[in-house]
């Protein structure tokens, strides 16, 4: 692998000019990688729902104009000086969070949240803090280093892992954010065991893939919440065992859950992103031993109520990045396990949409129709 000298490119981009407006695909000029960084061809992008807070303005850190997407799938068109762990025609997966492999997080087996991390310090320029998107003039501003609404985009050589040659990129992208993170969170963050009662708020990308996670680690009982009952059926089929709608109940969830089960479920997970069902996930876990997971991101600068007997007693609230993953090492594998047929999400991809059609795939979304 030498590293080509490359050009700039003229691609099409979706670009959020500001927030509470739908992208516009316009035509984005995308400079070349330099020292450490790689360009990739994009050629499959999940929506997050994560995205959808960025269009909304609902997170943390984001300046605007941006290229939001960070589910994707690609193949290394070129490379900067000094990249050694991809070359060009590679297949890849772009990380959402990247995995430095030298920070003392890195160094520590018992985080994957890499001190590069956009919580950390801001990703919406890369790390020479200049960009390499150019639209009408302006300077474009990156999302999680990675930007997979487009259809180039550069990284850092820390954000990007090389998968299976053989990988089919528009079903693996979502090992680039939703599976990984839902799997993982019952599997390393819960530690889920077998025989054991979960119970899941939230049914979307993310929360069903937890019901995978669940199910695969040898839960015998998997309920599913979520107020839209039309994700019921998937949930079934991933292995929920029960579905309940909070709406079709006088008294809270949580009272019900505890009805369900006598004193709580071993492990409860929140994947919707709002504090009350944060409590709530909280409260329906067994007082004395219940684990409640929090992957839904928090809404901006929200702050959570609770009674704090429900942790004295013995109860564990902790919450995960991605699963909990190790981003570069781990991601390669799962997807490596898709191959060998060790599960199979893709039944959680609703709709394949053209890449100019990607505001109807956030309509979708907002509607619940995925
Ligand atoms: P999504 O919008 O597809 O799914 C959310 C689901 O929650 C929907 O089915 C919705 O009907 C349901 N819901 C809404 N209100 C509810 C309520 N009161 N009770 C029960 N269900 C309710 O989103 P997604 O892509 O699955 O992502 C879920 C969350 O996970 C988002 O907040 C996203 O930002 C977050 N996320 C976190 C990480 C992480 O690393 N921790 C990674 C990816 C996504
Ligand atoms: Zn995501
Ligand atoms: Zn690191």
């Amino acid at each position: 692998a030498t590293s080509t000298p490359c050009s700039f490119l003229e691609i099409i981009a979706a670009v959020a000019w500001e927030v509470d407006k739908p992208l516009s695909i316009e035509e984005v000029e995308v400079a070349p990688p330099k020292a450490h960084e790689v360009r990739v061809k994009i050629v499959a992008t999940g929506i997050c729902g994560t995205d959808d807070h960025v269009l909304k303005g609902s997170i943390p850190n984001i300046d605007y104009p941006i290229i939001p997407g960070h589910e994707g799938a690609g193949i290394v068109e070129s490379i900067g000086e000094g990249v050694t762990c991809v070359k060009p025609g590679d297949k890849v997966i772009p990380l959402c969070l990247p995995q430095c492999g030298e920070c003392s997080f890195c160094l520590n087996p018992d985080t994957n949240c890499c001190l590069k991390t956009h919580l950390h310090e801001s990703q919406n320029l890369m790390p020479d803090k200049t960009s390499r998107f150019t639209c009408k003039g302006k300077a474009i501003h990156h999302f999680l280093w990675i930007s997979t609404f487009s259809e180039y985009t550069v990284m850092p050589d820390s954000a990007i892992a090389r998968i299976d040659d053989d990988a089919p990129l528009d079903k693996v992208c979502l090992f680039g954010c939703g599976f990984s993170t839902g799997y993982g969170a019952a599997i390393n963050t819960a530690k889920v065991k077998p025989g054991s009662t979960c119970a899941i708020f939230g049914l979307g990308g993310v929360g069903l893939s937890v019901v995978v996670g669940c199910k695969s680690a040898g839960a015998s009982r998997i309920i599913g919440i979520d107020i839209n009952k039309d994700k019921f059926t998937k949930a079934r089929e991933l292995g929920a065992t029960e579905c309940i709608n909070p709406q079709d109940f006088k008294k809270p969830i949580q009272e019900v859950l505890l009805e369900m089960t006598g004193h709580g479920v071993d492990y409860s997970f929140e994947v919707v992103g709002h504090t009350d069902t944060m409590v709530a996930a909280l409260v329906s876990c067994h007082m004395g031993s219940g684990t409640c997971v929090l992957v839904g991101t928090p809404p901006l600068g929200s702050q959570l109520s609770f009674d704090p007997l429900l942790l004295f007693t013995g109860r564990t609230w902790k919450g995960c990045l991605i699963g909990g993953w190790k981003t570069k090492d781990s991601i390669p594998k799962l997807v490596s396990g898709y191959m060998e047929k060790k599960f199979n999400p893709d039944v959680l991809i609703t709709h394949t949409l053209p890449f100019d059609k990607i505001n109807e795939g956030f309509e979708l979304l907002q509607s619940g129709k995925r």
